[in-house]
C-alpha cells in the first residue's frame, strides 16, 4: 500500500514546494532572469536549523564567466542578529540574499546555516527556513484573507488574523466592506505599497522562518508610512536572524553589524556609530542621505 501513496506523496511535496517556490520567487526574483538550475545532491537531508547562524565563508560568485560579482565575500551573523548590507546599485547586494535563498550555486566558498553547507541539504526545507519580505509584493487576484493564509499552507482563519495583527493591517482590513473576504489584486481592491508590504509581513509571520530576508524598496514610502512599517518590521526581526538589503540607511541604524558592498568586496563593516567614526563611505553616504532627508522635509 505504502509503494501505492508513494507516488501521491511526492506529488504532494511537489506542489508544496512549486507553491511555496512561489511565493517567495514571485517576492525578490522577479526582476531577474531565470535562475540556471539548482539541483539537490542526492539523498539531501534536510536542513536542522537550531539557532539559525547564518555564515559566507570566501563566497565568490558570477552569472557569467567572464564578469566576477562576489570576489569573496565573509559574513558571519549571529542567531538572531540582524545584519544590513548597503552599498551602490549593482554592487552585489541582492546577489547575496539570492545565494543564500539558493537561487543560484556559488562558484567559491560556501554558505553555512547552522554549520551546514546549504548546497548540501535539501532546497525546499533550506527555502522553509528562510523568509523574504520582497521589494514589491504581488497579489493574487483573491481575498485579502487567502493572500496572507498563502504564507502558511492550511493556516486557519485565527492564525491569519493574528499574523495580520503583527503585521499591523488588521484594523484596515476590517475597515473594507468585506474584511477579509474583501477581494484585492488586480481585479479587485488596489492596496498601497504600504499595505502590500504589510500583507507580505503577514505572510512571513504565518511562515514563521528562522531567517529572514528584507529587501528594502528602493522607491521611499511616505515617511508616516515608512516609520510605521519599520516599526513593525523590528518586531518580525525579533528572535530571528535578519539580513536587510537596504537603500536608506535611517532604517538600518539599529543592526548589529552593517557591510558595505562596493564592486562585489566588504570595502568597510561595524555597527552605525563605528562606521561614522571611521568617517568612509558609509559615513559619507549617511550625510548625503541625511541632507536629502532634510531637503524632503523642508519641502
Ligand atoms: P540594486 O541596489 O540596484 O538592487 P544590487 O547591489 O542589489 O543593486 P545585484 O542585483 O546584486 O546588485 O547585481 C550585481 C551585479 O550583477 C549587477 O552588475 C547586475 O547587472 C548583475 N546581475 C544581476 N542579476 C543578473 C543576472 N540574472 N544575470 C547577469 N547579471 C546579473
Amino acid at each position: 500500500l505504502s509503494q501505492l501513496f508513494r507516488p501521491l506523496d511526492m506529488l504532494g511535496m511537489v506542489y508544496r514546494e512549486i507553491r511555496q517556490g512561489l511565493i517567495d520567487m514571485e517576492a525578490m526574483f522577479r526582476l531577474v532572469d531565470t535562475p540556471a538550475e539548482v539541483k539537490d545532491v542526492p539523498h539531501a537531508p534536510p536542513i536542522a536549523v537550531t539557532g539559525g547562524a547564518v555564515r559566507f565563508e570566501d563566497v565568490r560568485f558570477a552569472y557569467d564567466p567572464e564578469r566576477q560579482i562576489l570576489k569573496g565575500i565573509d559574513l558571519d551573523v549571529k542567531p538572531g542578529a540582524t545584519l544590513a548590507v548597503v552599498g551602490h546599485s549593482g554592487a552585489g547586494k541582492s546577489t547575496l540574499a539570492r545565494l543564500l535563498y539558493r537561487f543560484y550555486d556559488v562558484t567559491g566558498g560556501r554558505i553555512t546555516i547552522d554549520g551546514q553547507d546549504i548546497a548540501k541539504v535539501s532546497q525546499t526545507s533550506l527555502r522553509e527556513a528562510i523568509g523574504i519580505v520582497p521589494q514589491d509584493t504581488v497579489l493574487f487576484n483573491d481575498t485579502i484573507g487567502y493572500n496572507i493564509g498563502y504564507g502558511r499552507e492550511g493556516a486557519t482563519q485565527d492564525q491569519i488574523e493574528g499574523a495580520a495583527r503583527g503585521a499591523a493591517i488588521h484594523d484596515f482590513i476590517l475597515s473594507l466592506p468585506q474584511g477579509y473576504a474583501t477581494p484585492v489584486g488586480e481585479r479587485g481592491l488596489k492596496l498601497s505599497g504600504g499595505e502590500k508590504q504589510r500583507v507580505a509581513i503577514a505572510r512571513t509571520l504565518l511562515k514563521d522562518p528562522p531567517v529572514l530576508i528584507l529587501d528594502e524598496a528602493t522607491s521611499a514610502l511616505d515617511s508616516r508610512t515608512e516609520a510605521g512599517i519599520q516599526t513593525t518590521l523590528r518586531g518580525v526581526e525579533a528572535g530571528r536572524t535578519t539580513i536587510v538589503i537596504a537603500h536608506r540607511l535611517s532604517t538600518i541604524v539599529h543592526a548589529d553589524e552593517i557591510v558595505v558592498l562596493d564592486a562585489g568586496q566588504v570595502i568597510e563593516r561595524g555597527t552605525h556609530a563605528g562606521l561614522l567614526s571611521q568617517n568612509g563611505t558609509y559615513a559619507d553616504l549617511w550625510r548625503r542621505q541625511a541632507h536629502e532627508r532634510e531637503l524632503e522635509e523642508a519641502s
